[in-house]
């Protein structure tokens, strides 16, 4: 609730724009909080059929299915200004999977928007959860300010009562990068504490605009839509410090950029209300530089010029290779600013917002935030291992699942992230990849894979890759890459092994060396652009079997 409170006290004035969605259209926050309440007076008067009747929908799961939009915001706030947790879900993925979370978080009402209705109204029958459908928000191109009435409205939420801080708010599935999705459940308490951390590191103002084009791209797999990058970072942060956030509602290289180049249309002009912040996975910003290539040379001047205007450009969900980072900085003048987190506590750690950002690495732990580094054995070498975590805005459990809770923490109450991590000796700390697939063991070394990606991007035909570890008799594993090759300048670019092992001897230790080369025509990725190497490294093994 706090998370609304300094929202719409924050951006009370009643022009101040919180959201942009399709076709312009802008949202005052004062609009945007009279919906929810509507909404949340509509959801409380009408409230057969759901548990809880005495205290509104108090613990309530209500899916959200909705764009990324100012629906999908009101969808939120008027759940929890009727005491419900919200449970954002995929738009397109198969519909065994949407019951799957319908019957698992036990959903009894969807809020969806009308060019949902079709893909919601038979997975809410079959779960027998009701479905409402969301009215469009009046914009302010309508004349609709929400001003009227306005001050009491604020009033009545700002001495709203049932909802506390220890009352559940959300909860939001896990990316399935190495399993079925879990369910983590945030409290308010726990939201509030991230969007005020997130906000006060990266310190994200009223003037502030996003651009909020999350996630990469809609499903093959399944995946809720909003991850915490995407709502956490680019969505509940910004809100809570009265930013605006522009949405498009579906990632496109040639948006972006255009969205950049009409905020900033000439080195000396801008528009009413630029965009000055973006955050993107790494797959975004890979595909941004191949976009930027391929323009002439006039409309790449204008876009790296527009660019490096914007305050701040983040990157996370998965590592950020090397040479991105360099390309980036060389096209747009920006130092990405990367950090990392996990469903499970929103941002963990964080490069500075003023101060060092190193490439390579995720920063140290946000304030509040305290890390351990658990080794593997006593032969460690030091400052490696597991990276553990406390953090006020750590979820309280997954849903439904109390043993698989119970292991996710240490006897001390630390998260165990599953992530292998190395801490500098000024404390910067870097992700080694996940324990579980990106550790290579291959004849007696421990490499991490997350470098030799890096390392391979340097090879200019390489635009994509993954390596993983094959098990092997001899060698414990073999170093197997995936690579999908730069046909953007000339289609018959080609690689063997032994080319490729001839530009590495040059440039690696050879024992980091790929011993097997798969060139595909695309990786397998999720919505927020990661590999899963679960999936990949079983293939790759019966292939080599
Ligand atoms: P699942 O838990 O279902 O397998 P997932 O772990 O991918 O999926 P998320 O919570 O979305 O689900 O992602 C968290 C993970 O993403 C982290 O554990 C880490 O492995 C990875 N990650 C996030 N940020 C970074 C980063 N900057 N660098 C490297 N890895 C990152
Ligand atoms: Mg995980």
């Amino acid at each position: 609730m706090e998370v609304i409170r300094a929202a719409v006290k924050l951006g009370s004035g009643a022009h101040k724009i919180a959201a942009v969605t399709s076709g312009n259209r802008t949202h005052s926050y004062a609009q945007l909080l009279r919906s929810a309440w509507e909404l949340s007076t509509k959801l409380r008067d009408d409230r057969d059929g759901l548990e809880h009747k005495n205290k509104a929908l108090q613990g309530a799961r209500v899916g959200i299915v909705a764009a990324p939009s100012a629906e999908f915001v009101v969808g939120i706030w008027g759940t929890w200004l009727s005491g419900g947790v919200a449970v954002p879900l995929a738009l397109s993925h198969p519909e065994s999977e949407l019951l799957h979370v319908f019957t698992d978080a036990n959903i009894t009402l969807v809020i969806s928007t009308d060019d949902h209705k079709s893909l919601v109204e038979g997975v809410s029958q079959k779960a027998a959860a009701r479905l409402f459908i969301l009215p469009s928000i009046p914009s302010l191109e309508e004349g609709a300010d929400g001003s009227e009435g306005y001050d009491q409205i604020l009033d009545e939420v700002l001495s709203l009562s049932h909802v506390k801080d220890e009352e559940l708010g959300l909860i939001i599935y896990t990316s399935g990068t190495t399993g079925r999705p879990k369910g983590a459940v945030h409290t308010q308490g726990a939201l509030a504490a991230q969007v005020a951390m997130l906000s006060s590191a990266w310190q994200y103002k009223p003037s502030d605009r996003f651009l909020h084009c999350l996630p990469l791209h809609h499903i093959l797999t399944f995946l809720p839509f909003l991850h915490v990058h995407g709502l956490f970072n680019a969505l509940l942060a910004p809100l809570y410090a009265g930013s605006s956030v522009h949405f498009i509602p579906k990632f496109s290289v040639s948006g972006v950029w255009q969205c950049w180049r009409e905020s900033y249309p000439t080195k000396n002009s801008q528009a009413e209300n630029p965009i000055t912040c973006f955050t993107g996975v790494p797959t975004m910003y890979v595909r941004l530089l191949q976009g930027y290539e391929s323009m002439n040379a006039a409309s790449r001047e204008a876009a790296a010029s527009a660019a490096r205007r914007l305050r701040l450009m983040m990157c996370g969900s998965s590592a950020l290779p090397l040479p991105v980072f360099i390309h980036w900085e060389k096209v747009t003048g920006h130092r990405l600013l990367e950090r990392y987190g996990m469903t499970e506590f929103g941002m963990g750690l964080s490069n500075p917002l003023d101060g060092e950002r190193r490439p390579g690495s995720v920063g140290v732990p946000l304030p509040g935030v305290v890390v351990t580094i658990e080794p593997e054995s006593a032969e460690s070498e030091p400052g490696t291992g597991e990276l553990c975590v406390k953090s006020p805005s750590m979820f309280s459990g997954y849903w439904n699942q109390p043993t698989v809770t119970q292991e996710a923490f240490d006897e001390d109450g630390f998260f165990k992230t599953g992530d292998f991590v190395k801490q500098e000796s000024d404390g910067y700390i870097r992700i080694l990849g996940r324990t579980s697939v990106d550790i290579l063991k291959s004849g007696g070394y421990k490499l991490s894979a997350l470098e030799i990606e890096s390392m391979l991007l340097e090879h200019p035909d390489i635009s994509e890759c993954a390596v993983l570890g094959i098990p092997d008799k001899d060698y414990g594993e073999v170093i197997a890459a995936v690579v999908i090759l730069d046909t953007e300048n000339q289609s018959d670019v080609k690689m063997t092994l032994p080319q490729l092992r001839d530009w590495a001897l040059k440039r690696m230790a050879p024992y980091k060396i790929p011993q097997r080369l798969h060139v595909w025509e695309s990786l397998p990725r999720n919505a927020m652009g990661k590999v899963n190497k679960k999936e990949l490294k079983s293939l790759l093994t019966t292939i080599a079997s």
